[in-house]
């Protein structure tokens, strides 16, 4: 591609609403564009990224014997009615009705239709087991898009969905995804780890989210370098670790603490540790109020309190202070287990095991000391609700765990019959006996991971692509494109490459050199060769993306090293 004739368009300035390296850098290299917020349009040398990727994805997913379909992006109401997910996933599905009044969705992820068509058209077991997947867009009404590509409320998914005879199948089926996945982000030059996730809204048993390690990453996952564990921080379990177990019970005191609203206030104004004192969280689940409790050292793990209420994420959220005030009788920040009138407790599994604590008391200006488990309170459900946070035990060995920040690239679940019960997706064994099926479901999210490679593989001046998914693997540079000499030198390396199998682009604009450099590196272009004033010795400067030398080779040494370097790190 001959860059004077390429519909490219480059901004001088970081684009304001952009924060982070990925987002500023798509933009500023004209490779998306921005409709309204969380929506973007890819420009020809971002899409040629996304068919790259999506080139990767389909090959691993080919190899491994699953099929490539394409499903609508509208569906119909009564499918998601049918899983009972038309009500569960909430605020976050774009709806819409068509002329008749029939309601529909934009899909946000495809579990029913995909097993609406297996239902129909599978019925013996000879016809198992089937893998299939599309690449399509998904729509997701997000309650913060950002970060442009990371989180946007249109995206490009790769969704695949297998359907098995028995769960020893969808085991089978899970590891070969597992294995497609790790070649498919190894392929896109990502560093990523495979963590243990929580099944999310999606539901079901198993899930590794595949995540890439970086700093701007809204995930974050927690990790034992003394064992294999490795999870996401939603899904950790944590060590209970009470203390003080033999103390004995005190009797129960109420103390002034005027205006101590916070577990730090109170630690500090009566002298106790935090790990002494109950934080308690109210909640609201529609028309109910829920009390959390947890140590005041502690943070809750919102995810885990959703999972053992059993309900839907959009559906938990703060309770305000009127609220507060009528299930406590006190201004907020004095609440504690006491006395609470028609609120469901949940409590920390630590707490029961831990004596003379300390609470709100629920009456303004007051806390309860010495408060002691069966004694004094009690909750209704008693799990763990705790976050995991650097240094905490590790599940598995205790040791101290770390935590990394993360993009979670992708997710792939053990759905076993959560959809195929509800949705009758039955077949008839060898014993004509009407059976289950099994299934499993792996998601990619194609132009988050175009960002997250791109949060890892940059610099102050630009992208620097990965050759396997690189919009073009060499830019032909002329520095003056008045010069015949110049010109013709840059032709003939251009035909000799793309003849070699490499994708190039010639910089012939009329344009001066130091501009032409600053969009080579914006771009991300992996090589680049200069063909300047040495042209007439036939002789061309040579450098890579990712390296600041630059060699001056004869063109063919040149055109030699250009074909190595992308060939042996395209895989
Ligand atoms: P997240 O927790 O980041 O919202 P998710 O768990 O909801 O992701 P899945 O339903 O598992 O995501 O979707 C599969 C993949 O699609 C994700 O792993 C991610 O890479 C991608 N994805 C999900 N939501 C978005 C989004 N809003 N924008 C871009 N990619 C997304
Ligand atoms: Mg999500």
């Amino acid at each position: 591609m001959k860059m004077s004739k390429m519909y490219f368009h480059t901004l001088r300035e970081n684009p304001s609403e952009a924060e982070i390296p990925s987002h500023i850098l798509l933009l500023r290299a004209g490779m998306i564009r921005k409709l309204v917020s969380g929506i973007y349009g890819f420009m020809p040398m971002g899409f040629r990224v996304i068919r790259k990727i999506e080139q990767i994805v389909r090959e691993e997913m080919d190899a491994k014997g699953a099929q490539e379909i394409l499903m609508s992006a509208i569906q119909p109401a009564e499918l998601w009615q049918e899983s009972g997910r038309w009500y569960a996933y909430g605020p976050e599905m774009f709806r819409l009705k068509d002329r008749n009044e029939r309601d529909f969705c934009l899909g946000p992820t495809h579990e029913e239709i995909f097993t609406d068509i297996i239902r129909s058209e599978i019925s013996s077991h000879k016809q198992l087991p089937v893998n299939l997947y599309q690449i399509q867009t998904k729509y997701r009404d997000e309650k913060r898009p950002r970060f442009g590509l990371m989180r946007s409320r249109e995206f490009i998914m790769k969704d695949a969905y297998s359907f098995d005879k028995d769960w020893e199948g969808l085991d089978k089926s899970y590891e070969d995804m597992y294995d497609a996945y790790s070649r498919i982000f190894t392929r896109c030059g990502l560093e990523f780890r495979a963590v243990e996730a929580d099944t999310g809204a999606i539901g079901g048993s198993d899930s590794h989210e595949f995540t890439a390690l970086s700093e701007v990453g809204e995930g974050v996952i927690a990790y034992c370098e003394q064992c294999d564990f490795a999870a996401t921080t939603e899904r950790a379990a944590c060590v209970d670790e009470p203390f003080g177990e033999n103390e004995t019970e005190l009797p129960l005191e109420e103390v002034f603490t005027p205006g101590k609203k916070t577990i730090d206030d109170v630690a500090e104004f009566l002298n106790i540790p935090k790990n002494k004192i109950i934080k308690t969280l109210l909640f609201k689940v529609e028309d109910e109020v829920v009390a959390v409790l947890i140590r005041g050292d502690r943070e809750l793990n919102e995810t885990k309190l959703i999972n053992a209420l059993g309900i839907p994420e959009h559906l938990l959220e703060f309770a305000d202070e009127n609220t507060v005030k009528e299930v406590t009788g006190a201004d907020t920040g004095f609440a504690g287990p006491r006395r609470l009138i028609g609120v469901r407790v949940i409590i920390d599994s630590e707490l029961p095991k831990m004596k003379n604590m300390t609470a709100g008391a629920n009456i303004t200006d007051y806390h309860l000391k010495n408060l002691n488990y069966g004694r004094d309170y009690e909750g209704d459900i008693i799990v763990d609700l705790k976050l995991m946070a650097e240094g905490y035990p590790c599940p598995k060995c205790h040791a101290e765990v770390k935590l990394a920040r993360g993009i979670e690239v992708g997710q792939i679940f053990k759905l076993g019959t959560k959809y195929s019960v509800p949705m009758g997706a039955v077949y008839t064994d060898e014993n004509m006996e009407e059976k289950i099926m099994v299934m499993g479901c792996y998601g990619i999210g194609v132009s988050r991971t175009m960002a997250a490679v791109i949060e890892q593989n940059h610099d102050d001046n630009g992208i620097i692509w990965p050759p396997s998914i690189a919009p073009y693997h060499v830019i032909v540079t002329i520095v003056n494109t008045r010069d015949q000499q110049q010109m013709e030198l840059a032709e003939t390396i251009y035909a000799e490459l793309t003849k070699a199998g490499l994708e190039v682009l010639m910089d012939d604009r009329d344009e001066r050199a130091g501009v032409k450099f600053k969009d080579a590196d914006l771009i991300g272009i992996p090589v680049r060769i200069t063909v300047g004033k040495k042209a007439s010795e036939g002789k061309v400067e040579y450098k890579l993306r990712k390296e600041s030398e630059i060699i001056e080779l004869t063109t063919s040494e040149a055109m030699e090293r250009a074909i190595t370097f992308c060939f042996s790190s395209k895989m």
